[in-house]
């Protein structure tokens, strides 16, 4: 028994959003004191900069994953592996991507060219802890298997669809899905010596959450600015229910998104019927609440004739029987 704790894995997340912090930080100070008048010394400037702050930050970032790889490890099987750390750098790519950036700053956008900059480190922050996992898990004569597990609130699709993978072997095939990161990602690479992975973490509930974005749209607004919403003349009525039967407000709605899409991912809406417009279905859903609650939702959905995708019409708490 040597499941990961979950405390574990927010604090690797919490040190390597630290380490971006910083790098960001440090880079942000030089944007600031740029003029713009010389555009090329600026640019070469912010390359500079980036590559020497990358080089460092990206190291500490590596060795972050490093430590946590040989922590992991030694509660699995007793023994280190002594994972070294990479920066995971092509300072080549990384001049590439700014000086594609300043076509930004010739608009006069500097603002966009500084979030550019800084989502740039982070993303390559988040890219040098999860290849330091991946390529320990490589070396390593006990081959473990890895996985992307989702540590922070929200995960973009592309997260889901490898988080819903569960722990895979190391091969050129996964070391090419798992190779791709983005920026503000707060799900991290992890390996596993055993069957034991991550406290909860549960590949299937992400996989079928997946599913439910491929196929289902939900307009967030039907949420905050309908169904949750007090100030909504049509909405209040199932705003208080939400609120009685479950503790939901408007904050809740990505988590009530996110289970209404995990529903439909494994359970498909049943037909209604056939419209001008398109095909009406219904999911009849049970929703986790706060402290333990439950209560049965439905969900009406819209099949627009020419359209893939099923869109949200409605949602709202089952009246109680009896
Ligand atoms: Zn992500």
């Amino acid at each position: 028994m040597a499941q990961i704790p979950r405390a574990a894995l927010d604090y690797l997340t919490k040190e390597i959003n630290g380490i971006s912090a910083d790098a960001k930080t440090k880079v942000l100070r030089v944007l600031k004191e740029l003029d713009w008048n010389d555009a090329p010394a600026c640019r070469d400037a912010v390359v500079d900069v980036v590559n020497a702050v990358l080089d460092n930050y990206g190291l500490a970032a590596g060795q972050a994953a490093a430590d946590f790889f040989d922590v992991s490890r030694e509660m699995a099987v007793g023994e280190k592996l002594g994972a070294t750390a990479t920066a995971d750098r092509d300072p080549a790519a990384t001049e590439g991507a700014i000086r594609a950036f300043v076509d930004n700053v010739n608009d006069g956008d500097c603002d966009a060219f500084e979030r550019l900059v800084l989502s740039r480190i982070d993303y390559e922050i988040k890219r040098a802890a999860g290849t330091t996992m991946m390529e320990n898990a490589a070396r390593d004569p006990l081959s473990p298997r890895f996985a992307r597990v989702p540590s922070g609130g929200e995960t973009c699709k592309f997260c889901l669809m490898l988080a819903g993978r569960g722990f895979v072997y190391h091969s050129k095939k996964t070391a090419g899905e798992f190779g791709h990161y983005h920026d503000n990602c707060d799900c991290r690479t992890v390996a596993s010596w055993d069957k034991d992975g991550v406290e909860g973490y549960d590949p299937t509930a992400y996989h079928n959450e997946w599913l439910g974005r491929e196929n289902f749209t939900i307009p967030e607004a039907k949420l905050t600015r309908y169904s949750l919403c007090m100030e909504s003349e049509r909405g209040r009525d199932k705003a208080i229910a939400f609120r009685d039967a479950l503790g939901f407000t408007e904050e809740d709605a990505g988590e009530i998104m996110g289970q209404v899409y995990r529903w439909v991912g494994e359970h498909e809406p049943a037909f209604r019927e056939s419209g001008k417009y398109g095909d009406s279905y219904t999911t009849d859903m049970v929703m986790v609440g706060k402290s333990g609650k439950t209560a049965r939702v439905v969900v009406g959905w819209m099949k627009d004739h020419g359209k893939d995708k099923m869109r949200l019409t409605t949602i709202y708490v089952a009246r109680r029987k009896g």
